[in-house]
């Protein structure tokens, strides 16, 4: 009942010659799980019109829907360029722009204002790992970062430990699961059982197509918000079949 979802955040990354590798991840966007690429925004509008099999998204978004605000993007705009999708609260963004809890909250809203499909980024720090503190902060960032009325259609919760995002360390399968499962459990009590079931939860942090299939067999990771393996097609596309 929760369809499959492979992620990509280009992040700071691509420019119009990189088109042809969102081309050549098409005959792996025809499968059973949905595909998301999230371009930087320069690349929305062409990204669009690429392949219709993948859907387009942004990688953050103004709480408001327009006006003075230079250099910001409103969701509104997001979905007029040809976005479904926006990630809001990545860690890069929470770290390089001091986004709180509050903010990534108030950009949700707008975000489902503008009929966008949000997908809400927690993680730990290492230091917070090793001092234990995990489900804390992730419960804290859960309650914090998504507003009231969340539905599984506007929602996707993405599970990125901070000391995972290109390093090339994962936690460990057990690790995954008890986060995953806790993040489920979290949802099923504030927003009811049947949204908190059918919410997808991706786990994101140095996946590649050699960890993916291990990865996607935890119980409750609906997919992944891939970083650096989502600009190539020769590594994103294996990553799709193994969700398909
Ligand atoms: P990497 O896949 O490069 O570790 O990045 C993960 C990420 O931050 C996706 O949002």
């Amino acid at each position: 009942m929760r369809r499959k979802l492979a992620a990509g955040n280009w992040k700071m990354n691509g420019t119009k010659a990189s088109l042809t590798e969102l081309s050549a991840m098409a005959t792996a966007a025809d499968g059973a799980a949905e595909v998301l690429i999230c371009p930087p925004a320069t690349l929305i509008a062409l990204a669009a019109d690429t392949t219709p099999d993948i859907a387009i998204g942004g990688q953050d978004c103004h709480t408001a829907a327009s006006g003075a605000h230079t250099g910001d993007l409103s969701a509104a705009q997001l979905a007029d360029a040809g976005a479904s999708y926006v990630i809001l609260g990545h860690s890069e963004r929470r770290a390089d722009h001091g986004e709180s809890d509050a903010q990534v909250r108030d950009k949700t809203r707008a975000a489902w204002e503008a009929g966008l499909t949000a997908v809400v980024c927690v993680g730990e720090t290492l230091e917070q790992r090793e001092h234990a503190n995990t489900l804390d902060i992730i419960g804290g960032q859960l309650a914090g970062s998504i507003p009231d009325g969340a539905t599984a259609h506007r929602l996707v919760v993405a599970y990125e430990p901070v000391w995972a995002i290109g390093t090339g360390k994962v936690p460990t399968l057990d690790q995954i699961a008890e986060v995953h499962g806790f993040i489920r459990a979290r949802l099923e009590r504030r927003f009811g059982a049947g949204v908190g079931r059918s919410t997808r939860i991706l786990y994101g942090g140095s996946v590649k197509p050699s960890n993916a299939v291990e990865i996607f067999a935890v119980p409750n990771v609906d997919g992944a918000l891939v970083g650096g393996a989502s600009l190539k097609a020769t590594d994103f596309g294996p990553i799709i079949e193994a969700l398909n």
